[in-house]
């Protein structure tokens, strides 16, 4: 074979807006050979693997060292794509696709059989979704048209939003790399379970639950996301995981805003004091009344897009810094904000401190 099968990884960067042809055809015949190329998608760097392939499915899992009870979602560049892998399209999913496909929501869908049990650990359902990236969209195109493309991180890591990030986890792992430069939202799809009525949000993300009921009417939400006691496990198999997590001790502070600075201030002193090394996640509303650790503003709270687009990036920043504690402000739990709380709350294994004064 003319590349390497995992131990040199490509990395090669290309533009969206002058595509070179001639690297998305070399992704395109690594993917259909069984290989692994990583590449940039709307929402994170995904992982790619032919998804109709189980051999390759299986690649993922083992570079990622993923659970392999945590099932892949199948990446499409054309609505054609779907009669091959669905076993039936209700109304209501077809809505969904028109409105928000290309984008970052994917459904949960009744499989066919040409999807093998390897992508979809063992369930009678597929996870699809259809990115909004002329990179990603012509890399599935090359592929074969069906990509499983987990984030491109090492499992219970930060996802990675930089093809260095990627990098850093999957270097010597995967067959390439493509550097398509930072990615523009910063967190996950948000997934749909199509399959049961009221479709059910099973992880939140940029396509929010409002977005969704303003085109199909009610959208139930799997509450064991939001309870962490819960007895239940998620119906995502993946969302039992600690996920997106940093090394350091991460703890999420609540509560009125003065409050919660003064807590924090009062924490990063008690643990530098103690001659531990602390970082601090404000934002652009607080950031300059932090007094000492390593302070890091992770966008503004007038645009949370900004603060998704920054939480993954920071969290990987803290391990290079080699903090061992973390402090963050909590975010909004409406909107673009429940996707990040979603997320910072499992990278701090639910550890919250709410403040009143
Ligand atoms: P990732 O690819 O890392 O973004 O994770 C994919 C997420 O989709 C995980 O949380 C999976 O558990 C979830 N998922 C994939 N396929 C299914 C499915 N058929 N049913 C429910 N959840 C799924
Ligand atoms: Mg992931």
């Amino acid at each position: 074979m003319w590349y390497n099968t995992g131990m040199k990884t490509i990395i090669e960067q290309i533009d969206n807006t002058q595509m070179n042809m001639e690297i998305i055809e070399k992704a395109g015949d690594i993917l259909k050979e069984g290989g692994l190329v990583a590449f940039p998608t709307e929402t994170v760097y995904g992982l790619g693997a032919d998804a109709l392939n189980e051999q390759a499915a299986k690649k993922i899992y083992a570079a990622k060292g993923r659970p392999s009870d945590n099932p892949l979602i199948v990446h499409i560049a054309d609505m054609s794509a779907l009669d091959r892998i669905t076993e039936e399209m209700p109304k209501e999913a077809e809505k969904v696709a028109e409105a928000f496909w290309p984008g970052p929501l994917t459904m949960i869908l009744k499989k066919s059989r040409e999807v093998p049990a390897g992508t979809t650990g063992g369930l009678e359902t597929v996870a699809v979704r259809m990115p909004d990236h002329v990179i990603a969209q012509e890399v599935i195109r090359a592929g074969g048209g069906y990509i499983a493309a987990p984030s491109a991180n090492t499992s219970g890591r930060p996802s990675p939003t930089e093809a260095r990030h990627v990098a850093a986890d999957l270097n010597g792992k995967i067959d390439m790399i493509l550097d398509g430069g930072a990615v523009e939202i910063g967190v996950e799809s948000t997934i749909l379970d199509m399959t049961v009525t009221p479709p059910m949000i099973l992880r939140p993300g940029a396509v929010t639950k409002g977005m969704l009921e303003a085109l199909i009417g009610e959208v139930a939400v799997d509450n064991t996301l939001t309870d962490p006691d819960s007895k239940k496990p998620p119906k995502a198999p993946g969302m039992k995981y600690r996920h997106y997590a940093p090394r350091a001790e991460l703890v999420v502070v609540d509560g009125m805003m003065d409050a919660v600075v003064d807590e924090i201030n009062r924490l990063v002193k008690e643990k530098t004091d103690a001659g531990c090394k602390v970082g601090v996640i404000g934002t652009q509303e607080t950031v300059d009344r932090y007094r000492t650790g390593d302070i890091k503003c992770i966008g503004t709270r007038t645009d949370e897009t900004t603060i998704a687009c920054r939480l993954y990036g920071i969290l990987r920043e803290f391990d290079s810094d080699g903090v061992e504690f973390i402090y963050s402000e909590a975010f909004a739990s409406d909107g673009i904000g429940s996707a990040v709380m979603n997320r910072l709350l499992k990278a701090a294994g639910h550890r919250v401190i709410y403040t009143s004064r």
